[in-house]
């Protein structure tokens, strides 16, 4: 299996290229070449299989070869090992034809788990038969960084460093940060915004010599590896409900595209999925694209469901790709708009496309606690707000009711307290984990919001950066 480049211009590259490379040379995301296909009797067998072997068989065609079944199946079963349920991602019903796909029984109770834990053992063992080593520096404003760390602490080739606007993150949050005693771990307070990490991360990327001493490597959402990981429970879920005799549709709470495109993936693969519903807080660029054509990014709020407050989806360009019958050309040409105007529009064949297998619906404020409300009330299930913001998305979507909706749930509710106290007047019980975390020494390093402080501090620290 070759990976191809939405710009067109990086060469073609095999899977480990494709997980250690991330974005690009060219700017743009890698998609497989062609979408590997299941027939309806390969679905099928999935009934009542452990989700550890589903994910082998999705995964297979992706890692075309290049790590034998046996290794493959050993980093599956060593990453779900780390979950809390033996379903990995269980469904609940909560309605004649809805159901709540579970995503967060990882050890950070966020769906980030489910990719990350294969990544860190995907790329760890790359490297290892690389003979190399590499170090993450990424930016976080609460749930990646601390799935990032739980997945990469200890692993042999990789040192991780996490940057978090000091004082700004959750306490439960910054726990998962800094309470991993691990050497290769490395949590900064920096003193300044998101925004502020953000830019030092790329400072440090754009200082290529810098770059390619210390191995930098990205851990977000346009890995490849992530999002494949992530293609195994739509068809889980699915075939639990019936699939492929049934045809299931999915609500999806959406950031950066990573998730929903997942869902994409598997219903090219041959999943009979009818409706794929993007859900959005007020951060809604991918519900007016919906509506009106036009991609058009505003100015960030800060909600209730922050892990989706977003001004660009990095990931809807794979879409596009696929939208436009995979024309380079084309994905330049619109990548040029939106950094030169901020905006792009899509071409009515293209809408009309897009409009075919996708539907998408923003929820506001009132409305995610008001979700979380009815829901609790009607059924005692009490979502997160990023889950609430897609349960009130499916119930505004035309249905079939002979159609089951499953809507995924990306956060445990004890994530959020705050907005569940103000939700239903209470606040969430604490899970064990959470609780054990708060007896944990912390371990974090406070720098000033400067690329170049940051900079020595990851080449003193770094394995890699050693000569
Ligand atoms: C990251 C995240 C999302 C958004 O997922 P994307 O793949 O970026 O669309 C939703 N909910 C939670 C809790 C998350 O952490």
């Amino acid at each position: 299996m070759k990976y191809i480049s939405t710009r067109g211009a990086a060469p073609a590259l095999g899977f480990e290229d494709v997980l250690l490379t991330g974005l690009a040379r060219d700017g743009g995301l890698y998609l497989p070449e062609q979408w590997p296909q299941l027939t309806r009797d390969e679905i099928a067998a999935f009934a009542g299989q452990p989700y550890e072997d589903v994910a082998v068989r999705i995964m297979k065609p992706y890692v075309g070869g290049e790590i034998p079944d046996a290794d493959l199946a050993t980093i599956v079963a060593d990453a779900y090992a780390t979950f809390n349920h033996r379903l990995v991602t269980p469904l609940v019903q909560v309605g004649p034809s809805d159901w709540i796909l579970e995503l967060f029984h990882g050890p950070t109770l966020a769906f980030k788990d489910v990719a990350m834990q294969v990544l860190s053992r995907l790329m760890d063992r790359a490297l290892a038969s690389r003979k190399r080593t590499a170090t993450i520096v990424g930016a976080t404003s609460g749930d990646t960084g601390g799935a990032a760390i739980e997945a990469f602490r200890g692993r042999e080739a990789i040192d991780i460093f996490m940057l978090f606007p000091e004082g700004r993150v959750s306490d439960v949050q910054r726990r998962q940060m800094t309470t991993p005693s691990e050497a290769n771990v490395h949590a900064i307070a920096v003193q300044g915004t998101f925004d502020d990490c953000q830019n030092i991360v790329k400072a440090l990327f754009n200082d290529l010599p810098f770059r390619d001493r210390l191995g930098l490597a990205g851990v977000n959402s346009i890995n490849w590896a992530r999002l494949m990981a992530q293609i195994v429970y739509y068809f889980t879920s699915a075939v639990a409900l019936g699939a492929p005799s049934r045809t299931v549709s999915f609500a999806v709470p959406t950031g950066n595209f990573g998730d929903v495109l997942a869902g994409y993936a598997a219903k090219r693969m041959g999943l009979p999925i009818d409706r794929l519903v993007i859900a959005t807080n007020v951060n809604d660029i991918l519900t007016r694209m919906l509506e009106t054509g036009r991609y058009e990014s505003r100015e960030v709020a800060a909600t209730f469901s922050p892990s989706m407050d977003i001004q660009i989806s990095s990931n809807f360009e794979r879409l596009l790709f696929e939208l436009t019958g995979r024309n380079a050309e084309r994905i330049n040409g619109l990548m040029r708009d939106l950094a030169e105007r901020g905006s792009f529009a899509l071409t009515q064949g293209e809408h009309g496309q897009l409009k075919e297998g996708f539907d998408a619906e923003r929820t506001d404020e009132a409305a995610t606690l008001a979700t979380i409300r009815t829901l609790e009330v009607a059924t005692g299930y009490l979502a997160d707000p990023h889950t609430a913001v897609a349960v009130s998305a499916s119930g505004r979507v035309p249905r079939r009711l002979d159609v089951p909706m499953i809507t995924l749930s990306t956060a445990h509710p004890a994530k959020f307290p705050d907005a569940i106290r103000r939700a239903v007047g209470r606040a969430p019980a604490e899970p064990a984990s959470v609780a054990r975390q708060r007896t944990l020494p912390e371990r974090v390093t406070v720098l000033p919001g400067d690329a170049a402080a940051v900079a020595r501090y990851v080449s003193t620290n770094a394995r890699a950066g050693r000569v």
